[in-house]
């Protein structure tokens, strides 16, 4: 198979420009002939969906929650990006792709992200129309706070509540098609397939999880707008009921699976504080504008925060990184707390945290204005810790929190499979090895109202489609094939939970595949994953009925992938001899501890196909070219 990434021809800014022009379009009345299921409903799905009906076309919308507005994406914190320039600081779309494609630490595909970075303006446009309330500042003009890898402040937001504000707008627009009947709506939906007739992605199965029913919907074109897979890792800032289920079954069926080990480990989120823990909870990056990260001199020092003076304190960050300080990208800050940590200056009861302060911020700011900023995230972290962050700072600890990787797409989003798309989270395509903050919404929101509305009518409007119905052949084969491993489940009767497996798992994920790995730490984890694995399909026990609600059953078949996919990110980590963004491979560092490029030899994306059960899969390469950010050792010194 070669992969062909489609990239435009012509001049960087030009692509996008030149692209929207060379494709087909479906004329108006044509588009309410076809039929396109959109699969998930957080900002990339709902965006998505709304956009593809306000143009006409006829959308089935489907995913697991109750309501569109609970997925995982409401919970993003910090904010949006986007180079509009007001505080005339300097920055521009060039400057956002340059940041982008460094920040992913040459591991991105340049034709992307600068799409990505021209069409972030107008995603706030649209938003402020939807009537977002994004915060404003005392002029009138919105408001923008810095995040990390960057030294212009571009980052709007809405309090501590962008990706709940940002949803709100989403699904307002999705509920206006749902009303206008252009949009059919199913909640409580699992995918559990993906149907594909003559090599065309043309439906999916979903479980009906109230009434434990399978249903098969048929169409056109397919999109996956899943979300991402931290919960391999058991414990991540993410939704609890965020998986990969959708996008591993699609895999499965012959779609490509990209970069699977680049993984987002957090810097600043509230450490783990006992083996009961089933989540983690992100301290948003925000808080880097004003906090001040730092630990002790003295190793071991066990003296209350507010009695070590400020002689005795060392702020890593601004010491070694003088240029970027505490805004640092997240994986460098990641390293350098664990580095601080295994080296034995530790602080909090468990010594794996560092301080993240506002005293300082305080003192020149008032409390007021750090309130106003950040209050919903300092109360969170006083409801959960006990300890009032205006007074102590606050203890932190990375966490797995986002994933880079995800199925493998082409600049029109699509996967190799025709006639299936996969945007947001779910895809590789924008962040390389490392992603910046607030970059994650951006990319969801331009995939879905600016960059999938248009590719998609160019494959609608250039296939040939033969009729297909849900009651044809491949759909009752796929139904089959679910029911059979539905069945399987539910049959082992063992004596272990599906959580016990899960934490087990996240656990191997943590130690042997989490921020720091090695050759011989990989090769142990994907032989424990085999293992544990095989004692899952032995030994869990599923309560309840197949035919009903039944939360276990939806677990189990989520943890049987994360398994599969589990194995995916180790060996991924295996083969890519090299260090790079969140990636650390610990034989790979330079002299200072940073990340260890091999440009030479893995400049490529590296995307696996599925061969079989247990078999290993086939490892293909979509070379990587940069003609406009020449890579460099990444310095943010
Ligand atoms: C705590 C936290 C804070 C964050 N803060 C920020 C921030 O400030 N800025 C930023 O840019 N990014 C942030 N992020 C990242 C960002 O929130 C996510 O990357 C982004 O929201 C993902 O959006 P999405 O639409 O791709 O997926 P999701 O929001 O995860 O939505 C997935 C959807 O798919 C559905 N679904 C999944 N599988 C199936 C299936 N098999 N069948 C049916 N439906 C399915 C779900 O029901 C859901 O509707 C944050 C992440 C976390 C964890």
């Amino acid at each position: 198979m070669t992969l062909d990434a489609k990239i435009p021809s012509g001049p960087i800014e030009r692509k996008w420009d030149t692209h929207r022009f060379t494709m087909k379009l479906v004329n108006p009345a044509n588009k309410r002939k076809y039929h396109i299921i959109v699969v998930g409903t957080g900002l990339a799905g709902a965006s998505a969906a709304a956009s593809l009906a306000e143009l006409g076309y006829n959308v089935t919308s489907l995913c697991y929650h109750e309501s569109p507005r609970r997925a995982h994406s409401i919970a993003a914190q910090g904010g949006i990006n986007a180079p509009k320039n007001y505080t005339n600081d300097g920055d521009s779309i060039y400057r956002l792709f340059y940041d982008t494609v460094k920040g992913g630490d040459y591991r991105a595909r340049e034709a992307n992200v600068y799409r990505l970075a021209q069409v972030s303006n107008n995603i706030i446009d649209q938003c402020v129309a939807q009537g977002v309330p994004f915060a404003r500042e005392y002029g009138g003009l919105l408001d923008n706070r810095s995040f990390g890898g960057a030294q212009v402040s571009r980052t709007f937001y809405a309090r501590g509540q962008t990706g709940q504000q940002l949803l709100l707008g989403a699904y307002s627009a999705l509920s206006r098609q749902i009303g206008a009947g252009q949009v059919k709506f199913y909640d409580r939906r699992e995918m559990l397939d993906l149907v594909v007739v003559d090599g065309q992605a043309r439906g999916i199965i979903a479980r009906h999880l109230v009434a434990g029913k399978l249903e098969s919907y048929a169409a056109d074109a397919v999109v996956l707008a899943t979300g991402g897979y931290g919960n391999t890792f058991y414990l991540s800032t993410m939704a609890k009921a965020s998986n990969a289920t959708a996008i591993w079954r699609a895999y499965k069926k012959g779609a490509l699976f990209a970069n699977a080990c680049f993984t987002q480990i957090h810097p600043t989120c509230i450490p783990v504080s006992g083996s009961y823990q089933s989540k983690l909870t992100l301290m948003s990056e925000s808080l880097r504008n004003d906090g001040r990260i730092w630990v002790p001199k003295k190793k071991g020092d066990t003296r209350r925060p507010e009695d070590i003076p400020e002689e005795e304190r060392d702020y890593y960050l601004e010491r070694l990184y003088p240029s970027f300080g505490n805004l640092v990208p997240r994986d460098v800050a990641s390293r350098r707390a664990k580095e601080m940590c295994d080296n034995g200056y530790g602080v909090g009861p468990t010594s794996q945290a560092v301080y993240l302060d506002f005293a300082d911020a305080i003192q020149r700011l008032g409390k007021d204005v750090i309130e106003e900023k950040y209050g919903n995230l300092f109360d969170m972290y006083h409801e959960i810790t006990a300890e009032d962050p205006y007074k102590v700072p606050m203890r932190i600890y990375p966490a797995v929190h986002y994933t880079m990787g995800g199925l493998w797409v082409d600049y029109n989003l699509m996967s190799t499979i025709p006639g299936l798309y996969v945007i947001g989270e779910a895809n590789f395509s924008d962040h390389g090895a490392n992603r910046l903050g607030a970059s994650a919404l951006m990319q969801g929101l331009a995939d879905g109202y600016f960059i999938i509305p248009y590719t998609i009518g160019d494959y609608l409007a250039s296939t040939k489609f033969k009729r297909v119905t849900a009651e044809d052949t491949p759909f009752k084969e796929a139904e089959t094939s679910v029911r059979a491993t539905i069945k399987k489940l539910m049959s082992i009767n063992g004596k272990r939970t599906v959580d016990e497996f899960h934490r087990q798992l996240g656990k191997i994920m943590w130690d042997y595949v989490g921020m720091g790995r090695n050759k011989a730490g990989l090769e142990k984890a994907i032989s424990m994953i085999r293992s544990l694995r095989e004692e899952f399909w032995n030994d869990v026990k599923i309560v309840g009925s197949e035919d009903d609600l039944n939360n276990e059953l939806e677990k189990a078949g989520r943890v049987a992938d994360f398994f599969e996919l589990g194995e995916l990110v180790a060996r991924d980590a295996l083969h890519r001899e090299e260090s790079c963004g969140g990636h650390f491979r610990e034989e790979y560092q330079t002299e200072e501890g940073e990340a260890k490029r091999d440009d030479a030899n893995y400049s490529y994306v590296a995307a696996w196909e599925y061969t079989g059960d247990g078999k290993a899969p086939n490892l293909h390469k979509e070379q990587l070219q940069f003609e406009y950010v020449k890579p460099s050792q990444r310095s943010y010194k």
